[in-house]
Formats: C-alpha cells, structure tokens, sequence
C-alpha cells in the first residue's frame, strides 16, 4: 500500500497568523532551514511571504541563496551559521543578512563593508547557555571596548537561541533572558530576538522585537507535555 502525505499550506498560513497575533507587537520570522523541516521550501516560504512574512531564517549558505531566488526582493533572508571565510563578497551580492557569531565574523564582514564602501546589515548572536552558536562574555566585552569592530555594519538586532524552551519549567530559560539583557546593555539603542516556538510561550518578556518559530508553524508542539496550540499541517494517510 502507498502512502499520501498531504501538506496543508492554509493550516500554515492560519498558524503564522495565529503566532503573529500571540505575538504582536513584535513579529514572527520564519525558520525554514533544512527544506521548510522537510516541507518543501520553495512552497512554504513563497506561501509565508504571501501571508504577510517577511522575514526568514536559514542554517547555510546554499540554502539562503536559493531562498532569495524564491522570494520577492523586500523578504529578509538570514543566515544562522554566518558566512564562511572568503564568502562574505558572495553574501553582501546576493543581499544575504549573517548572523555574525564570532569576533572573526564580525571583523570580516566589517572589512568587506569598508573595503566596498557599503554599509552592511548583519545581527549579532551571542551565546547565553545554547553552547552552539555565538559571541561569549569576553568577546562581548572585546566588541564594546573596540567599536570599530563594526565600522561599516548595520546591527539590525542582537539575537540568542534558548536551549530548553520546550521545558516551561526548566530555570534555563530565565538565566539565558538574564544573560541576553547583560549582553543588550552592552548595546544600548538595538532590540533583541531570543523566542523560538516554545520561547513564544513562555511569556512576553521572551518576544523581543521578532520571534523565531519553527516547529509550532508546521504543527508540531513547541512545549512537552501539553497541547498543541497550532493546527496540523501535515498529514499522512
Ligand atoms: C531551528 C531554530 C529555530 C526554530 O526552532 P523551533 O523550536 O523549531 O521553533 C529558532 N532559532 C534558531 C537559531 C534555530 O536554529
């Protein structure tokens, strides 16, 4: 017997909305890494964008330039990994937004932005308990004692990315937001971006100015052990 797998592109639509009203004032980007979770990027994210989307998330390269090819030029398209050495000159021409992660990132995309006399939109991640990605304390502290680190850079916003969001309970969350503000103060006029789904629902103070949902905008549960909050949209028969 075969299988039918049915993706249901207005339960996506439905659940970005239902995200953005749970959210606003501050908005809800897509995270459309590895083929929309395997739902096919280059339906969701043309759909999202329809819906009123206007930014999106991606981990490599390859994927957010096909992602730009697929996407009207307003969409904002970031990229989570940053840019490999020697392909920031390919990621400034295609319009692609790093998130810089490390001093040597920043200084890349710094030099690239003088050399070609442009200003450079990049976000800053810093690592507040993730242990994956992003800048420490002392590469913070490197950043503010020597501003010229990003000469030429357009910080849009500051970033981090919750470890155990889905585990209301876990103290984590509130020491990553405690953490992400003593990195914020460092950065007095920029706005932060932490939620993914399940930060979303941990309350307010976690929306910042741009939330990250993957995984509650296909239908899957972004918090263990309770109910889904979005639609289903995906379905095998
Ligand atoms: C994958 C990812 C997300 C989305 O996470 P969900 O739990 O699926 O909502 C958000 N932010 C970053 C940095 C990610 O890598």
């Amino acid at each position: 017997a075969a299988g039918l797998l049915t993706i249901d592109l207005a339960a996506l639509c439905r659940n970005y909305r239902a995200l953005e009203a749970r959210l606003a004032p501050a908005r809800a980007a897509a995270v459309v890494k590895a083929d929309a979770y395997g739902l096919g990027v280059a339906r969701v994210a043309p759909v999202l964008f329809e819906a009123g989307c206007r930014d999106f998330f991606v981990a490599h390269l390859g994927e957010a330039l096909a992602l730009k090819d697929l996407l009207p030029g307003e969409a904002r398209v970031f990229l989570l990994n940053g840019l490999q050495p020697g392909a920031e000159a390919r990621g400034a021409q295609a319009g692609i937004v790093p998130v810089l992660n490390s001093l040597d990132q920043a200084k890349a995309w710094s030099t690239l932005a003088r050399e070609t006399g442009r200003e450079l939109p990049a976000v800053l991640q810093f690592d507040t308990g993730m242990a994956r990605l992003g800048l420490s304390p002392g590469e913070a502290r490197a950043l503010e004692a020597d501003p010229s680190l990003l000469h030429g850079i357009r910080l849009l916003f500051l970033m981090s990315h919750l470890a155990s969001a889905d585990e209301p309970d876990n103290p984590q969350n509130a020491e990553q937001l405690a953490e992400l503000r003593r990195f914020a103060a460092r950065f007095p006029d920029a706005s932060v971006c932490l939620a993914n789904s399940g930060g979303i629902f941990l309350g307010p103070e976690y929306h910042g100015v741009l939330a990250r949902p993957g995984i509650a905008r296909y239908g899957g549960a972004p918090t263990s052990n309770a109910p889904c909050p979005t639609l289903p949209v995906v379905r095998l028969d």
